[in-house]
Order: structure tokens, then sequence, then C-alpha cells
């Protein structure tokens, strides 16, 4: 029947790649809230196949936004990144799959929208790099740690049906 194959599958390829499955921190900065560019990105991630566990539109506090940046906290255009990002709400989200936090990477763009491939978010709707629309985790270690920050409660814990249709 259906109901066992899909469940055959589901088991199958969910042991299969459970280990390989990571999280990411994908923010859509203030920019890309009012630029209407929601939507957008959003799809972009599903439409890869990529499933999203956590999501908030959000104003962060100063503070925050230096918490989140502190790793920059000595670049020059670190107070210029700070106002930037408490300029108004933010998308924040938990998107989860195999190797998302690389590819999530891709998806994005380099930072400076002059050197985004056309295809990727920063290279499509970006041109200066102090308003490049969107963040993303460097890497699993970094994931994990913006998730904590934005995240206390952890993500939402769901498992979606299209696994077996996205993952061999
Ligand atoms: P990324 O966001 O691609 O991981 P970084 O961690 O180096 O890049 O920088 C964080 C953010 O700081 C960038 O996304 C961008 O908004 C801002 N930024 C980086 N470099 C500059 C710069 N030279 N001038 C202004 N803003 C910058």
């Amino acid at each position: 029947s259906y109901l066992s194959f899909s469940v055959t599958h589901c088991f199958c390829s969910f042991t299969a790649t459970e280990e390989e499955m990571e999280q990411t921190f994908i923010m859509i900065k203030p920019d890309g809230v009012q630029r209407g560019l929601v939507g957008e990105i959003i799809s972009r991630f599903e439409k890869k196949g990529f499933t999203l566990k956590g999501l908030k539109l959000q104003t962060v506090e100063q503070s925050f936004a230096e918490k989140h940046y502190e790793d920059l906290a000595k670049k020059p255009f670190f107070a210029g990144l700070v106002q930037y990002i408490i300029s108004g709400p933010v998308v924040a989200m938990i998107w989860e799959g195999k190797g998302v936090v690389a590819t999530g990477r891709k998806i994005i763009g380099a930072t400076n929208p002059a050197a985004s491939e056309p295809g990727t978010i920063r290279g499509d709707f970006a041109i200066d790099v102090g308003r490049n629309v969107i963040h993303g985790s460097d890497s699993v270690e970094s994931a994990t740690k913006e998730i904590g920050l934005w995240f206390p409660d952890g993500p939402t814990n769901w498992q979606s049906s299209l696994h077996p249709w996205i993952y061999e």
C-alpha cells in the first residue's frame, strides 16, 4: 500500500541521513523586510528542499545585535552594522537539511553583492555590502551558537513528509 511504501522509505532515508542533518541560522535583514523580499527568500530555501524549523519577525535591541556580531566588534564597520540590524524588524529562521550551512551560504552569495553571482540572493537583490539583505551562519559551530541566541527554546520539532522525495 502507499502507506507502507512511504513509511518504509521514510524510515530508511531518515536513518541514513540523520547524522548528516544540519541546522543553520538565516536572518532576513531590515532592508530585506522593508523591500518585501521575505516571501521570495523563504521560497528559495523551501524550493531547494530544506525544512523550516523556526521562524519569527522581531526588532532586536542594540545589545542583542552587538552580541550576534560580537566576532566583528573590532571591525571599522561594526557600529554601522549594528545600527543597520536594529533599524527595523528582521526575520529570524532555522533551516534544516543535509549540508544546509554551506549550501545556505551558496544560496545567499558572497558578502559583498558586487562579487555575488547572479542567481544568489545577494547577487539578485543587493548592491552595497552594508545593505546585503540576508545573514547566514558561516559554520556548523556558528549556527549552533546563533540558533541558541535567537531561539532559546530551540527549533520547532516536526518532520516534513517530503523527506523520501528529497533524500535518497
Ligand atoms: P557574512 O554576512 O557574509 O558572513 P561577515 O561576517 O564578514 O559576512 O560580515 C557581516 C556583515 O557585516 C555583512 O553581511 C555585511 O552586512 C557587513 N559588512 C561586512 N563587511 C562590510 C564592510 N566592508 N562595510 C560595511 N558592512 C560590512
